[in-house]
């Protein structure tokens, strides 16, 4: 997709769960929102799948598509060994397809008017007296604000001394 040529609001690097959020609430709230992604969704994540009752209380739209069963018993073990049985009749958690689930929540921002380059490495921003340039492997962007919500390695972080 071609995409408009202007400052944005807010960049965002990293559209997994934190980026994804981050760009639905503020291009919900009005503002221009551009995430860069460096893989093409929907892609493989290490995850267990689950998803707190917690977590999903903070979510504020409907996920019942992409949640495929309720937990409400299990075994707490340490070191192989049983520790304890739960079972309840509210939710303990759910169970999510990673891939599915982090599509689904890109696309609610996406909905929301946010644009999005899959695909596209990060590789440093550059501040000046009143703009952010984002540089990735294909291009530059022009920002007032920059959010890192690339992971746990995240380049951002490691650019701005955050690490
Ligand atoms: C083995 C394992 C199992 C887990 N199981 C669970 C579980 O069952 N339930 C649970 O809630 N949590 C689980 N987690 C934790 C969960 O995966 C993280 O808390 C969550 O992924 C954090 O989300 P995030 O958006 O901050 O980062 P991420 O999900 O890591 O998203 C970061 C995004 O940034 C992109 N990116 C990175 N670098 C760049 C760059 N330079 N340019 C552009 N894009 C970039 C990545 O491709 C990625 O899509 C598990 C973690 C591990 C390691």
């Amino acid at each position: 997709m071609d995409l408009p040529v202007k400052t944005y609001d807010v960049i965002i690097v990293g559209a997994g769960p934190a980026g994804s959020m981050a760009g639905y609430t503020l291009a919900q709230a009005g503002f221009e929102v551009l995430l860069l992604e460096k893989s093409v969704f929907p892609r493989q994540k290490v995850c267990g799948g689950g998803l707190t009752v917690r977590a999903r209380k903070h979510i504020p739209f409907e996920i019942n598509p992409v949640v495929h069963s309720t937990v409400r018993w299990g075994f707490v073990q340490s070191r192989g060994r049983m520790v304890k049985p739960i079972a309840h009749t509210a939710p303990i958690a759910y169970l999510i397809d990673r891939p599915e689930f982090d599509t689904f929540l890109l696309q609610q921002a996406l909905d929301q008017g946010g644009y999005c380059r899959m695909g596209e490495r990060f590789i440093a921003y550059e501040q000046t007296a009143d703009e952010i340039h984002i540089r990735t492997d294909q291009n530059v962007y022009h920002s007032r604000c920059l959010i890192g919500a690339d992971g746990v390695h995240s380049r951002v972080a490691s650019q701005a001394g955050l690490m």
